[in-house]
C-alpha cells in the first residue's frame, strides 16, 4: 500500500525552543519511518510581519541545520526552503483565484496578528501578504499533495481553508488535489519556565525559554531559577511551575526519575531543589546529541548550505511536476 505523505513547515525565526522541539519536531522526526514526509524552511512567510533581510538567509540555513540536528533525516524525508522552490509563490497565485475574499476574511489569525501589528507599532503597516498567507500555505501543502499535516489548535482554520481551495479546485477543473487531513498526536506543551501560566515562547523573553542548543551552564541556571511555588501539602494539587517541570521530565522519556518524584509529590516529600535538579539533568542528557549534532553540521557551512540547495532541488522537481499538471488543467500554458 501506498504510504501517505506528511507536510509540515516551520518560519526561520532564529532559535529553537525545547517547546518547539518537545511539542511538534520530535513527532515529526518520529514519524519519518511511518510516511512520506515532507518538511519546509518557510522563509517566505516570514515576510509577513516585520524582519530584516541582513539576517534572514542566515536564521534560514541555520533552521534547515537545526531541523536536521533534531533528527530530520534527508535520507528518508524531503527537507527545503521555500523560496528555492518557487513553484509555491506560483501556486499561491493560481490558488489565490480560486479562494474567496469572505472566506480570507474569517481567518482569525490575520486579526490577531493585524492588532499585535497594530498595537506594536501603533498603527504600523499590515501587508497584503499577512492577509493572503494562508492560501500560500495551501499551495505548500498541495503542491507536495500531501495527506496530512499536523497541526495545533491554532491552525486547524488554515488547514480547512486548505480542503476548500482543494475541494473548489478539483470541483472546477476536475479531481486532482487529495483533501489534507490534520494529524493530531499527544504532544506535550511547555510552559514559560518565568510565568509558567504562560505558553513557553521566544517573544516573552530570555528567561521564559530554554533553547534547544543552549549552554549547559545557561540550561542549569534557567531550571535552577524556574518559578515553581512557595512549598507543598501533601496531596496538593500541582502548581502551574512544578506541572511544567515534571512536564519536562516526562517529555525527556525518563519514566523512572518520574515516577519516583511523582510518588514524592503525593506523599508530601518532594524537595523543589531534587526536582530541578533531575529536570535539568535529563534536559542535557536529552540535548547532548542534538547540540552535537549541530556542532558538525555548522562545522563546515560552505558544505551545508550546498546541500540545502541539493536538497532543496529534490522538492523543486516534485513541485514542478504539480505545477506542469495544475497548469495544463487550469488552461496556462506549458
Ligand atoms: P511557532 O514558532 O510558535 O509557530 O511554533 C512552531 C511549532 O512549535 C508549532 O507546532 C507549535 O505548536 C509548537 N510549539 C510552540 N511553542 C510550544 C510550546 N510552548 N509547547 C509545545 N509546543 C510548542
Amino acid at each position: 500500500m501506498e504510504r501517505k505523505r506528511v507536510l509540515s513547515c516551520i518560519q526561520p525565526t532564529g532559535e529553537l525552543h525545547i517547546g518547539n522541539y518537545f511539542g511538534a519536531i520530535r513527532n515529526w522526526v518520529n514519524i519519518q519511518d511511518k510516511y512520506d514526509c515532507v518538511y519546509g524552511v518557510v522563509d517566505l512567510h516570514a515576510m509577513t510581519m516585520p524582519y530584516d533581510p541582513r539576517t534572514l538567509p542566515g536564521n534560514t540555513v541555520q533552521m534547515f541545520i537545526d531541523l536536521m540536528a533534531c533528527g530530520i533525516d534527508p535520507e528518508r524525508s524531503v527537507l527545503f526552503v521555500q523560496s528555492l522552490v518557487p513553484q509555491h509563490a506560483e501556486l499561491n497565485w493560481i490558488f489565490s483565484c480560486v479562494t474567496s475574499f469572505g472566506e480570507l476574511s474569517r481567518m482569525t489569525q490575520f486579526k490577531d496578528k493585524s492588532d499585535q501589528l497594530q498595537i506594536s507599532q501603533k498603527g504600523g503597516f499590515i501587508s497584503a501578504g499577512l492577509y493572503t498567507y494562508p492560501v500560500l500555505q495551501a499551495a505548500d501543502i498541495l503542491i507536495y499533495k500531501a495527506n496530512y499535516v499536523p497541526v495545533g489548535k491554532d491552525q486547524e482554520q488554515h488547514l480547512e481553508l486548505s480542503r476548500n481551495i482543494a475541494v473548489r479546485f478539483n470541483n472546477q477543473f476536475g479531481t486532482y488535489f487529495p483533501e489534507p487531513e490534520p494529524l493530531f498526536t499527544e504532544v506535550p506543551k511547555l510552559m514559560s519556565l518565568a510565568d509558567p501560566t504562560k505558553k513557553m515562547s521566544k517573544s516573552l523573553g530570555d528567561k521564559h525559554y530554554i533553547g534547544v542548543f543552549e549552554s549547559e551552564d545557561s540550561l542549569r541556571k534557567k531550571i535552577k531559577s524556574a518559578v515553581t511555588d512557595t512549598g507543598m501539602q501533601s496531596g496538593s494539587k500541582m502548581s502551574p511551575g512544578v506541572e511544567n517541570l515534571f512536564t519536562i521530565i516526562k517529555a525527556c522519556g525518563t519514566e523512572d526519575p518520574y515516577l519516583r518524584l511523582k510518588d514524592k509529590f503525593d506523599n508530601g516529600t518532594l524537595q523543589y531543589r531534587e526536582l530541578k535538579e533531575v529536570a535539568a539533568a535529563v534536559l542535557v542528557e536529552t540535548l547532548r546529541p542534538l547540540r552535537e549534532r549541530r556542532s558538525e553540521l555548522n562545522a563546515d557551512r560552505k558544505k551545508t548550505e550546498r546541500l540545502v540547495r541539493e536538497l532543496s532541488a529534490v522538492a523543486r522537481e516534485f513541485a514542478e511536476n504539480t505545477l506542469n499538471d495544475v497548469k495544463k488543467l487550469t488552461g496556462l500554458i506549458v
